[in-house]
């Protein structure tokens, strides 16, 4: 390493003050392999949080496909090129048979930007409705979408994302879609989405059961609204062989947008729609991202969809899934509320106690868990849930691990006066 921590941390201040990290002791990552990070003093970590490196940090078989396309050919959509085709098709074979359109994006932001666009332009409205923490991207457009960024664009509407699967939460989820549709309407704003993420992961995280959200899809198809599915944190088998939180839940979505794990941390994205709404698009509208649907993105993208499909990782969610939601309903009395999500993705809120809030124990125990090697994170509208997303490749060596760290660190900082 040619500089010191101290050092590095010095020089970031010309990244300015936007930027944060992770970890009252930031952590120096500076190798990947799999589930693991090494930092810079040679010490590993086990990583239970990264969703983008869903193959695995550093995947042998997506570097390889990586640097031979780069080696070969890297141009762009304005050229023929198989490569666009063969992933375009491999992907949609994910889909259900009516969303048989794809266009590639470099981020999750471009994904969810192009969908609105699309939704606008067919459906002529610009009112649009999401969850009440949501997060979509980055983007001027997607920032006003994004209530927990900060404040929502005066066309958008929020409602209370169901975070249990009940029949009282289905009729609540369509009364709050309803009313916003009615807010909307009084505003004088056409209705046009209703745009959710699967997982709800910055509402808190929660994988909705069939049953739970058709009744408000309903409710917002009924007034002319498309809805689009945010598939960038559940997506490509996170939730388990479902492969889409869509599918997991049970409705069939107008557009999907999809992101982070596609490349496994190569810059690609993309929106899959059925063929009359990319249609209508088209006709007022068009198409063109410099470095989406590049020849080196879709042999990436190729090799992630190898890499999933050849070990079966979805599949093997399902069984890890179950055996993390034994092993997390098993810390209950350590001042765990409750236990939401599925596959491999889990968030777990904590109770406060006397003397620290509900966020400020979870801040402590994220901390104490990174001091003992295993990553994750803080999420929820009120920062009081343990968020846990490692690659697929996790094994249940792995989840014994993280199992016996957070349980150790449950006990060691919270055991007071549990609320
Ligand atoms: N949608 C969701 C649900 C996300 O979590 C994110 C990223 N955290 C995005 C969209 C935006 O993706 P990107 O950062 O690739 O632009």
């Amino acid at each position: 390493m040619s500089d010191s921590i101290e050092n590095l941390l010095e020089r970031r201040a010309i990244l300015g003050p936007a930027y944060r990290l992770f970890y009252d002791e930031p952590l120096f990552p500076v190798q990947g392999e799999d589930v693991w990070l090494t930092d810079h003093t040679g010490r590993r970590y086990l990583d239970a949080y990264n969703n983008v490196p869903v193959v695995g940090h550093c995947n042998g078989a997506v570097v390889q496909a990586m640097s031979e396309q780069a080696q070969t050919l890297c141009t762009h959509t304005r050229y023929v090129h198989d490569a666009v085709l063969d992933y375009g098709e491999r992907l949609l074979a994910h889909f259900p048979k009516y969303l048989n359109r794809v266009m590639f994006t470099c981020t999750g932001s471009e994904a969810n930007d192009l969908a609105l666009r699309m939704a606008f332009a067919v459906t002529g409205g610009q009112g649009v409705i999401v969850t009440a923490n949501a997060y979509h991207g980055v983007t001027h457009l997607l920032a006003q979408l994004s209530p927990s960024l900060g404040a929502i664009g005066d066309f958008v509407r929020v409602v209370q994302p169901p975070l249990t699967q009940s029949e009282d939460a289905a009729q609540a989820f369509a009364q709050e879609i309803r009313a916003a549709i009615q807010s909307l309407q009084d505003a004088h704003i056409k209705p046009s989405v209703l745009l959710f993420d699967t997982v709800f992961a910055s509402d808190g995280i929660f994988a909705p059961d069939v049953g739970l959200l058709g009744l408000g899809i309903d409710t917002a198809r009924e007034a002319g609204l498309l809805i689009i599915a945010d598939e960038v944190q559940a997506g490509f088998g996170r939730l388990g062989s479902d492969w889409w939180g869509f599918v997991s839940a049970g409705f069939k979505p107008d557009i999907v947008t999809m992101g982070k794990p596609m490349g496994n941390g190569y810059p690609l994205a993309g929106v899959v729609a059925k063929d009359d709404l990319v249609q209508k698009f088209a006709d007022t509208g068009r198409y063109f991202n410099t470095f989406g649907g590049n020849p080196v993105a879709m042999k990436v993208g190729m090799a992630v969809l190898d890499e999933l499909e050849q070990r079966n990782l979805p599949e093997q969610v399902d069984t890890l899934g179950e055996t993390m939601q034994e092993a997390l309903l098993g810390l209950k009395d350590l001042g765990v509320v409750e236990v939401r999500g599925k596959g491999l993705y889990w968030g777990v809120q904590l109770a406060a106690t006397d003397t620290q809030t509900a966020a400020e124990r979870v801040k402590l125990v994220v901390n104490e868990m990174r001091q003992q090697g295993v990553l994750l994170s803080q999420c929820g509208p009120n920062m009081d849930t343990l968020k846990i997303r490692p690659p697929l490749t996790f094994t249940q060596q792995h989840i014994e691990i993280l199992m016996q760290t957070l349980s150790a660190a449950l006990q060691k900082q919270c055991l007071v006066n549990v609320k």
